[in-house]
C-alpha cells in the first residue's frame, strides 16, 4: 500500500528518453519524430503511458494508517548542508507541491535517506552502480543517504512503506531494484525505470517523502553495459533518484530530468537548481 507517484524512462531506438507521470502523454506527442521505427516506438510510449496515466496513484490510500513511531533518526538539525544555488541555464520542475502551491514536497532534512538495494535479479556490479548513482544526487542535495546494503525484498507493484517485520520500527528504506516486467508490469514495452516517493502528512497538512521505490529493467540495463555505456545506464539511476527525490521532466535535453533523459554526464544546473531546493526542505520530527 502506497501513494506514490513516479516517474520513468523509456527507449527509443539508440537512446532512452524519459517519460513523465500523469499528463505528460500531451506533451510528447508533440516531439520530433526522425524515423519511422521512432513512430512505432512513439506509438508503444503512448500505450504504456496511458495505462500507466489510468492507475489512480494520487488516491492517497494508506495514508496514516500504519506507521512507525514518530522521529526515528532524526536530528536536531539538517545533516548536510545543500549547495548555493548553481548559475548557468536550465530550469526543473516538482514531482509535487505542498498545498499552498508553492513548496515542493521534500524528504526530511534532519534524517538520512536509507537505501537498499535487492539482491533479486542484481547484476555484477549493479549496487556499486547504484552507490555512485546515489553519492551525485547526495552530492547535488545535500540530503544525507545511508547505504543499508543489500536485501531480498522481492519486486512488487504496491510496497507498503512501513514494513516492521523487515526494517523494524522505522520507514522501510529507499528499494531499489533491477526488475522485469512480470514483476513490475510498468516496466513492459520500452520503459527503462520507474521512480518515485510515498508522502505522508503531519498534522498540519504538510507532507513529507518518507520512502521510495526505484525499479530499473534489468534487460535494458544489462544491455547498457554490456555497451559499455556505463555513463548511460549510471544516468539512468541518477534520473530516477530525482524522481524519488522530487524532481518531475523538463523539456531541456541537457538536463538529467529531461524527456531524453540528459547528456549521460549526471546532473545539470537546472537539475543542480531544483536538487538544492529540495535539500531544504521541512525538518519533521513529529512524523
Ligand atoms: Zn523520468
Amino acid at each position: 500500500m502506497q501513494d506514490m507517484r513516479q516517474g520513468f524512462l523509456v527507449r527509443v531506438p539508440g537512446r532512452h528518453r524519459a517519460v513523465g507521470p500523469a499528463g505528460s502523454f500531451w506533451s510528447r506527442a508533440g516531439l520530433p519524430l526522425r524515423q519511422g521505427a521512432a513512430v512505432l516506438a512513439l506509438v508503444a510510449v503512448a500505450v504504456s503511458v496511458w495505462l500507466w496515466e489510468v492507475r489512480p496513484f494520487d488516491s492517497r490510500h494508506g495514508l496514516g494508517v500504519d506507521a512507525p513511531s514518530a522521529g526515528i533518526g532524526a536530528a536536531h538539525a539538517p545533516l548536510g548542508a545543500p549547495p548555493s544555488m548553481p548559475g548557468g541555464h536550465g530550469g526543473y520542475t516538482f514531482m509535487r507541491m505542498q498545498g499552498n502551491g508553492a513548496d515542493p514536497v521534500a524528504y526530511d532534512p534532519c534524517r538520512p535517506i536509507h537505501f537498499t538495494t535487492s539482491t533479486v535479479g542484481l547484476p555484477p556490479g549493479g549496487d556499486a552502480l547504484v552507490r555512485e548513482a546515489v553519492a551525485t544526487m547526495s552530492q547535488a542535495s545535500g540530503l544525507q543517504f545511508v547505504d543499508d546494503g543489500l536485501t531480498d525484498e522481492p519486486p512488487v507493484p504496491e510496497r507498503d512503506p512501513y514494513q516492521p517485520d523487515r526494517y523494524g520500527d522505522r520507514w522501510a528504506p529507499v528499494y531499489i531494484a533491477f526488475a522485469t516486467p512480470g514483476q513490475i508490469p510498468r516496466l513492459a514495452g520500452s520503459t527503462v525505470g520507474l521512480g518515485g516517493s510515498t508522502p505522508r502528512a503531519a498534522d498540519d497538512g504538510v507532507l513529507v517523502y518518507v520512502t521510495g521505490s526505484v525499479w530499473l529493467d534489468a534487460a535494458a540495463m544489462d544491455d547498457l553495459l554490456a555497451a559499455g555505456r556505463r555513463d548511460s545506464a549510471r544516468a539512468v539511476v541518477e534520473h530516477e533518484i530525482g524522481h524519488v527525490l522530487g524532481l518531475d521532466h523538463v523539456s531541456d535535453a541537457t538536463q538529467l530530468m529531461s524527456e531524453t533523459g540528459g547528456t549521460g554526464a549526471g546532473p545539470s544546473d537546472g537539475d543542480r537548481r531544483g536538487l538544492a531546493v529540495l535539500g531544504r526542505g521541512v525538518c519533521r520530527p513529529d512524523l
